[in-house]
């Protein structure tokens, strides 16, 4: 991978991460002429519960379902510049134009994985995955290293039913300016369990379901991909690393190769289990930027809202009143299926 860094019109920094090994000329200048946006994101907390919430009113302006011709994610033409100048390109990253988080209060930014349009994440070849993956890893440590960042998330949300707005193969990265609900009761459990027994939550279940394999979907030399036990979701599986790392950019050369071809299995499972494109949400959890790294366990969740041909599991009373999720699939079954997909490529 190498990585060519520049400045778009507005003084936002992209950066290009190119396969290799030659290095590419990156010296396209953006052509428009755009003003900085004022973004302004207001973190507040709820007060019965202290849990933050994320306001940013100017997100209601941003970019929704342009036509393919006016894809921002394309690369760049003469009389439709995009916002990547470069006229080719592998992949890219930018400070997002509609950020969730700006102004010192943690940072958004956006990963193309390809220039080509009518694709999808599961059709890149390894190596390209690859070269993502370098790049989240590369990403991961620099903003875990700026101030007001406390915790770094990739992720990819695949689909309209998911609120996809721009239909580009691409995924985010935010920098939370505080650790999210989740991570920290993550962190809490496995804090408590080291505590007790000496072991990580995460690693006591990679070993239960790779003994028993019932849930098990693929395994790799260096990952496994299983459906958690108490699944919340009509699809979820765990991509999980056999070594406890705490984040992206601790995976060796070989982990990294291997988790680009496990990854690619599983998402190539999720389409063709329904004979469509699956709607699906992709994010890496990592430890946070300090603190309680030794009680993180990096791993991928992938999640889709589809729980039959022709329906959505909708997040209803139990769910977004209670945060208690009803799963009308067994995680078995989710597993079995996914197991007895013949992906067709
Ligand atoms: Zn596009």
């Amino acid at each position: 991978m190498i990585r060519t860094d520049r400045t778009l019109a507005d003084g936002r920094r992209i950066r290009y991460y190119d396969d290799g090994p030659e290095p590419r000329p990156r010296d396209r200048a953006d052509p428009r002429d755009l003003a900085p946006t004022a973004a302004v994101t207001d973190i507040r907390h709820d007060p019965l519960t202290g849990e933050p919430v994320v306001i940013a009113a100017h997100r209601q302006d941003r970019t929704h379902k342009p036509a393919a011709d006016h894809c921002p994610l394309c690369p760049g033409r003469p009389d439709a510049p995009g916002e990547i100048p470069e006229p080719h390109y592998d992949v890219v990253v930018f400070e997002n134009r509609f950020p969730a988080f700006a102004g010192g209060q943690g940072r958004a930014e956006v990963v193309c994985f390809t220039d080509e349009h009518d694709t999808s994440f599961a059709e890149l070849s390894p190596t390209r995955v690859r070269t993502v993956l370098d790049a989240l890893a590369d990403r991961t440590a620099e903003l875990s290293g700026t101030d007001g960042v406390r915790q770094v998330f990739p992720f990819e949300n695949r689909g309209e039913e998911i609120g996809v707005t721009l239909h580009h193969p691409h995924g985010q990265i935010y920098g939370y300016p505080f650790v999210p609900p989740r991570t920290a009761r993550m962190l809490e459990h496995a804090r408590a369990r080291l505590t007790t027994h000496g072991t990580h939550p995460l690693g006591d279940l990679l070993a239960a379901e790779r003994a028993d394999g019932t849930r098990v979907v693929t395994r790799g030399r260096h990952w496994t991909a299983f459906v958690p036990p108490a699944a919340r979701w009509p699809v979820q599986v765990l991509i999980v690393p056999h070594r406890r790392v705490a984040d992206l950019s601790e995976l060796t050369a070989d982990e990294r190769d291997d988790v680009a071809g496990v990854s690619l299995d599983v998402l190539r499972r999720c389409d063709a289990l329904y004979d469509r494109p699956l709607p699906y949400v992709a994010g890496w959890h990592q430890a946070p930027a300090v603190g309680d790294r030794e009680a993180a366990w990096l791993h991928l969740e992938v999640f889709s809202v589809r729980r039959a041909a022709d329906k959505l599991k909708y997040l209803a009373g139990s769910e977004s009143g209670m945060a208690v999720w009803v799963n009308d699939v067994t995680p078995e079954r989710i597993a079995e299926n996914l197991r007895d997909t013949r992906p067709g490529r």
